[in-house]
Order: C-alpha cells, then sequence, then structure tokens
C-alpha cells in the first residue's frame, strides 16, 4: 500500500518511492511470469497435438476420419484462442436472483450467456474501496481466490472491472452459508459442529499453507455446496470496525452486561438481517488484531473458537448491538469471556474453546494445525475424508436457478452500469492487475479430445496422457 514512503536505490542513489519499487517489481515478476508461461503453453500444445496424431494411428482411422478430426479440434482450438483474447465484461452475463448484500456490493447469481453457465457473481463498488481504504484488501481477495486451486475455497473463474465496479465470477454454491444453518437450527448438537469446525480447521489449515491469512472468518462467509460441505469465501475484505483505542480496557457499563444477560435469560434471536446489518461485525475478530504489537495467522484459530462459541452456545460471546462495544469486549475478554454451565457442553468441546478464545501465546495451532486436530475433542474424525463423509445438513434445491437458501434482497441498483458501452477504458490505477480468467479447463481442449478419442473409440491400448511417457519417445 502506498506509504509514501522512499527508499534510496545505493547503486543509482536515486531517490524511489516505495510504491514506484512496487510497482516496478510486480510489473518485471508478471512479464517473466508471461513468458515462461507461454513458452511452456506452446511446448505442451505441441506435445498434445503430437498425442492426438499418435493415437488417431493407432485406433487406426482412415485418413479422412483423420482429417476430419483435426479440422475440428483446430476450429475449437481457434475458438478457443479467440474467446481468450476478448475481454470479459458484465455484458457477457444475465443478472439473475440476488443471494447477498454486504458493505461493498452485492452477491447475485448470473448466467454467461456464451456457455449458459450459472456462476455467483460479486460486485464491489471502487469508490466504497477506495473510501473505506480497502483496495489492499480486495487485491489480496483476487489473489488468493486466483491462486488457491483449493477445494475448500470458493473456486474463482473470472474477475474484471468497469469505472465504478469490481466483479468476482465464482462458482455458486447453492446451501447457503453457515449463518443459513445457525438460523434454521438455532444451536447444534456436539456432532455437528463437530463436523463443521474439523472441516473449518482444514480449510484454514490449506489457506494457511499458501501464506494467507484470512483475518475476516464468520458464519456468513463460511459458504455450503450441494452436498453440505463448506467451502471459505469473502477473503481480504477485512471490515474492522472503527474504535477508539484510548480507553480499550475500558470497564463495560453495567447496562451492556444487564444486555448480556438478556440475551442469555431471553434466547439471542439470531436473523440474516442481523449479520447484514451489522456488516463488518468485529465479533470473531482476535484481540491482538487491534493491537499495535502485530498478529499471525492464529487470529484464524480465535475466529474459529468464537464460531465453534456459537454454533454450540446459540450466540457469538461477545455479542452487542454496537460494534464498538463488541470490540471492548473481545479487548476485554478475560473479563468477559465465559462458557454458559447451562449450554451443557461435553468437556472437551469446553477445553477446546478455551484452548482457542484464549492468549495469542497460549492458543493451540501455534506449532500449527495438527496441534488442534489431536485435542480429544476430535477423537474418531477421520481428517483425510472429511470431505466423503455425509454432511449433517443436505441442502435441497430443485435446480441450479434455486436460491431458496439464500435470503431474499431487493434490486436497489441496475445490474447493467447506466454508462454507455466503452469500447475503450482508461485504466484506474488503484486496480491495475485485477482482471483475471481461470485458464485450466480451457486449454486443455486437445487433451479432452484425446479423453474422447479414448472414450468412443475404445483402444487395446491403454492412453494416459502422460507427459513422461511422450518425453520418452521419440517423435
Ligand atoms: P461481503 O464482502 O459483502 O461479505 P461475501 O463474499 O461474503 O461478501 O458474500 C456475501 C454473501 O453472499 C455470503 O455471505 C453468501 O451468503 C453469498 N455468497 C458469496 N459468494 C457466494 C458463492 N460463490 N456462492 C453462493 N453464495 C455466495
Ligand atoms: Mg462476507
Amino acid at each position: 500500500m502506498d506509504k509514501g514512503f522512499s527508499q534510496i536505490n545505493s547503486s543509482e542513489n536515486i531517490h524511489v518511492s516505495a510504491t514506484s519499487l512496487e510497482r516496478a517489481q510486480y510489473a518485471k515478476a508478471i512479464i517473466e511470469m508471461k513468458y515462461s508461461k507461454k513458452k511452456k503453453e506452446e511446448e505442451d500444445k505441441f506435445e498434445e497435438w503430437l498425442q492426438v496424431k499418435k493415437r488417431m494411428e493407432e485406433i487406426g482411422l482412415s485418413e479422412y476420419e483423420r482429417r476430419s478430426i483435426t479440422e475440428d479440434l483446430q476450429h475449437e482450438e481457434a475458438q478457443r484462442l479467440r474467446e481468450k483474447r476478448t475481454a470479459i465484461t458484465v455484458y457477457d452475463f444475465e443478472p439473475l436472483t440476488i443471494i447477498g448484500r454486504g458493505a461493498f456490493g452485492e452477491v447475485r447469481l448470473v448466467r454467461q450467456k456464451l456457455t449458459n453457465k450459472i456462476f455467483a457473481m460479486k460486485k464491489v463498488s471502487k469508490s466504497e474501496m477506495v473510501r473505506k481504504n480497502q483496495v489492499q484488501h480486495v487485491k489480496s481477495e483476487r489473489n488468493i481466490l486466483a491462486l488457491a486451486e483449493n477445494p475448500w475455497v470458493v473456486d474463482l473463474a473470472y474477475t474484471f472491472q468497469d469505472d465504478k465496479h469490481l466483479y468476482f465470477v465464482m462458482e455458486y454454491l447453492p446451501g447457503g452459508d453457515l449463518m443459513t444453518i445457525l438460523i434454521k437450527k438455532d444451536i447444534l448438537p456436539e456432532s455437528e459442529a463437530r463436523f463443521y469446525l474439523a472441516e473449518c480447521i482444514l480449510a484454514v489449515e490449506s489457506v494457511h499453507n499458501l501464506n494467507y491469512i484470512h483475518r475476516d472468518l464468520k458464519p456468513d462467509n463460511i459458504l455450503i455446496d450441494g452436498n453440505g460441505h463448506i467451502k471459505l469465501a469473502d477473503f481480504g475484505l477485512c471490515k474492522c470496525c472503527e474504535i477508539n483505542y484510548d480507553n480499550p480496557f475500558a470497564n463495560l457499563t453495567k447496562l451492556e452486561e444487564n444486555k448480556v444477560e438478556k440475551i442469555q435469560m431471553e434466547g439471542f434471536h439470531r436473523s440474516r438481517k442481523l449479520a447484514y446489518s451489522t456488516v463488518g461485525t468485529p465479533d470473531y475478530i482476535a484481540p491482538e488484531i487491534f493491537g499495535k504489537s502485530g498478529y499471525d495467522e492464529k487470529v484464524d484459530w480465535w475466529s474459529l473458537g468464537v464460531i465453534f462459541f456459537e454454533m454450540v452456545v446459540g450466540y457469538p460471546p461477545f455479542y452487542s448491538e454496537d460494534p464498538k462495544l463488541t470490540c471492548q469486549k473481545i479487548l476485554n475478554w478475560k473479563k468477559t469471556f465465559k462458557v454458559p454451565r447451562d449450554a451443557n457442553l461435553s468437556k472437551e468441546a469446553i477445553d477446546l474453546i478455551y484452548k482457542l478464545v484464549c492468549d495469542k501465546e497460549d492458543r493451540l495451532g501455534t506449532s500449527g494445525a495438527e496441534e488442534i486436530k489431536r485435542h480429544p475433542y476430535f477423537i474418531g474424525i477421520d481428517w483425510k475424508n472429511l470431505k466423503n463423509v455425509k454432511a449433517p445438513w443436505i441442502p435441497t434445491f430443485q435446480d441450479e436457478l434455486d436460491t431458496s437458501n439464500f435470503d431474499q434482497f431487493d434490486e436497489i441498483e441496475p445490474f447493467y452500469p447506466n454508462t454507455i458501452k466503452k469500447k475503450y477504458q482508461r485504466k484506474d490505477s488503484n486496480f491495475v492487475g485485477f482482471t483475471y480468467k481461470r485458464s485450466d479447463g480451457q486449454r486443455n481442449s486437445l487433451i479432452s479430445a484425446l479423453e474422447n478419442l479414448e472414450s468412443v473409440v475404445p483402444s487395446r491400448f491403454s492412453l494416459r496422457i502422460s507427459r513422461e511417457a511422450s518425453e520418452t519417445e521419440n517423435y
């Protein structure tokens, strides 16, 4: 981020701002990556064509058949390249139902006109991002989603931008989010909570392995796929509330203490409105994030501890109608945080909560996720096989357009920008490098052709598209 610092380049003795230096390094890295990638793509393609040719000979296709298959493939390849060159815009998508609304924009179901495929599109206002100083955060979100080919992270197909907005086009997860489940069920039995917590631990571990910290884990950022398993979303949009740090350890007012008791006595009624009205809710944020002495990936383990508490106790432990008070309660957790007796939790669950919601020095996970996985609460969990376990709740939906697991939202602004579609858009320097297309799956039309050939014409020869094999053969 631009901090306005400057730095001396010793060899030439010129002042270069930290930002320019960063930009130059970034540009260099991108160019190098592009060139090496392009070369590799060409080599791969050449190999794939050889494979196709060889395969066609092996299965004894006639000259005519071979020519016609080759022509078809060349045609497909040309189309793919054309598609790759054209910039994606919002006009390539047809708007369907809105499924989420947050601090910076909305998420809706869309249909890609060219392919008829359904996606979830998150639209984020650039001016809001700049105003709330979140430009860096939106970039991290794009980076992690684009980088992560990770079964625990929502898959990103494209990102692009226009004058006013940034767009993330993602796979659509029809089960809603963990908040939906908590609204429906109120309190989860420990066995169900254990499933979600265990999946979250694996998901967070996979993100940490990529050197990212989520920092904004909360039930509405934990999405549920068609089989009831979780995936993480909403990376980098850290929506921390602005608090006055002057007196963070101020005791809660009597009024506030009474309110906490009231929640416990009368029952906490979770609602979607609550989740959205307190957008930027600090409920799940670790105390060290508010401090000045730095923090690390352990903040995510704190958040999971808080989410776990909420799943099994029925309300978030630091809840307050006023986010500032929530922040104070978090900072003052040693006095405010307690697992209520009447929640009737197992002693393992209570122990785990206290080992996650605690000082970062004592927190489980300090030496990695394994430490958490070994906690007695998880005895019997098959960590390697979790994705294949039957989820406690499997969403029901009629078809790919069904959004019944989401709340309803009013349309508040038109989907298409009301500016005239411009051929050349001026680039906004804040968001250079944002645009992205997932290229795998597109690239491998030849590989899929090979696979098709395999299935259409059963072969005496086993064909595996193995690079090693083709490398050892001399064409
Ligand atoms: P925000 O930054 O506004 O919180 P999120 O990325 O968390 O944005 O999205 C807001 C809500 O939209 C989520 O809580 C979830 O309910 C829904 N949502 C987001 N992405 C998807 C997706 N890929 N599939 C299904 N629902 C999604
Ligand atoms: Mg969110």
